[in-house]
């Protein structure tokens, strides 16, 4: 077997490591001249001493992903009992679902890999070179063959990952079996789900959670912002009298509405700019008992926390308006960059200047199929308020 090169890490890198997080950016590597890309290394601090395996890509800022805090002697031996303490995590945490996120990334120490399975369908992400490899394919399809017997396996690419990873450009594709469209049950509720159409990750998984959570007390009027393919609002239907879902984009509608027939719901689906529509309706002094807000990351970078927070209050300030008292606010972000707490500040301006009395009922976050690593907090994103108003 070939040696392992070794890459020494600044004491910043190494200490980094030490606090139990798995990346070492590029400016922190004292030594990576002649590592090829996607190699397997061992990483050293400043006096030579091991701090584990990681895998390295030649071009990210993030230069090294930690695979293991030990010597490493058979990677696709160890990426397989990865995969197989994955699942295992899953069947501890996941319930009354036949989908799920199966692996992610850091949070399951397969760093630059994603893979969610819908039913009989497997989607599979890769976001790194190491990932990209050919032998590492080999491992990654075989063992998910072996886990899952999938009726298909697809790769779903993002080109701009691809591009910043100086990786050959790709289109998604069905890699195994013959199935890249299904229908999976959440929470008792039936999704279609077509791998090879749709936006980025073709649903969102993270949010089974709080749409169950959501449920609960959701009643009477409701309307669900950014609603996509109308995952809140198809949870909310069987509780609420009226449920209305907006979203810019009208295929994500049309796939909303066959997602309605599907489960026998009548719900009715308005194609719209949400900010255009919160300010015409609550203008108008239309009401609502409840009321969610999911949208897209505003802040994709630390940079723009500020203008995203202004958005996040513009929307939380014009639901709280529209909503009757006792109503149900559930207002999410999925933005990194904006904090919890951050966030919370946001919700209770909004509330200061609606002059509406908020009571918090849960403060959530992503489902526990997309694992929070206690020392890696990048793996933290989504976080989802539900509140009782009243005024
Ligand atoms: N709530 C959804 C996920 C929402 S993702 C779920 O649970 O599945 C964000 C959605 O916001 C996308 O469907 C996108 O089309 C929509 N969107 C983005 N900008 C918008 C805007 N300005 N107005 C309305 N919808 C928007």
């Amino acid at each position: 077997m070939p040696a392992i090169p070794p890459v020494r890490v600044s004491a910043r890198g190494a200490n980094r490591l030490r606090g139990g997080h798995v990346w070492v950016y590029r400016s922190d590597l004292l030594s990576s001249a002649g590592i090829p890309p996607a190699a397997l290394v061992q990483v050293v601090d400043p006096t030579g001493k091991s701090l584990g395996t990681a895998l390295y890509s030649s071009s990210s800022q993030i230069a090294i992903r930690l695979i293991s805090n030990r010597p490493v002697a058979d990677l696709p031996g160890l990426v397989r009992e990865r995969i197989r303490n994955a699942l295992a995590y899953r069947e501890l945490v996941v319930h009354n679902s036949d989908a799920f996120r199966v692996i992610f990334s850091e949070a399951d120490l397969l760093p630059g890999l994603i893979v969610d399975l819908y039913n009989d369908v497997l989607s599979l992400q890769i976001l790194t070179q190491a990932m990209d490899s050919e032998a590492m394919r080999e491992t990654l399809a075989s063992e998910l063959q072996n886990q899952f017997q999938p009726a298909g396996i697809v790769e779903r690419v993002d080109a701009r990952v691809r591009e910043l990873e100086q990786l050959p450009a790709r289109q998604s594709a069905l890699i195994s079996g013959e199935k890249s469209s299904t229908v999976f049950t959440m929470n008792g509720v039936k999704f279609h789900y077509a791998a090879l159409e749709g936006q980025k990750t073709g649903s969102f998984l993270d949010q089974r959670e709080n749409y169950a959570a959501a449920a609960q007390y959701a009643h009477g009027e409701a309307l669900d912002v950014f609603c996509y393919h109308g995952g809140f609002a198809l949870h909310l239907a069987p509780k609420c009298s009226q449920v209305t879902g907006v979203d810019s984009s009208r295929p994500a509608l049309e796939v909303a509405d066959e997602n309605a027939r599907l489960n026998t719901r009548e719900i009715e689906w308005i194609e719209a700019n949400a900010f255009d529509l919160l300010k015409d309706y609550s203008g108008a002094g239309r009401q609502y008992d409840t009321i969610v807000l999911d949208p897209p990351a505003f802040a994709k970078t630390r940079k723009n926390v500020d203008t995203a927070l202004r958005g996040y209050k513009e929307l939380n300030l014009r639901a709280l308006k529209m909503l009757r008292p006792g109503g149900i606010l559930v207002t999410c972000t999925c933005s990194y960059h904006v904090t919890q707490p951050d966030f919370l500040s946001t919700i209770s301006e909004a509330a200061v200047d609606a002059h509406r009395i908020l009571r918090i009922l849960e403060v959530r976050t992503q489902a526990k199929d997309h694992p929070v690593l206690l020392d890696v907090p990048e793996t933290s994103y989504l976080k989802c308020v539900i509140c009782h108003v009243s005024s």
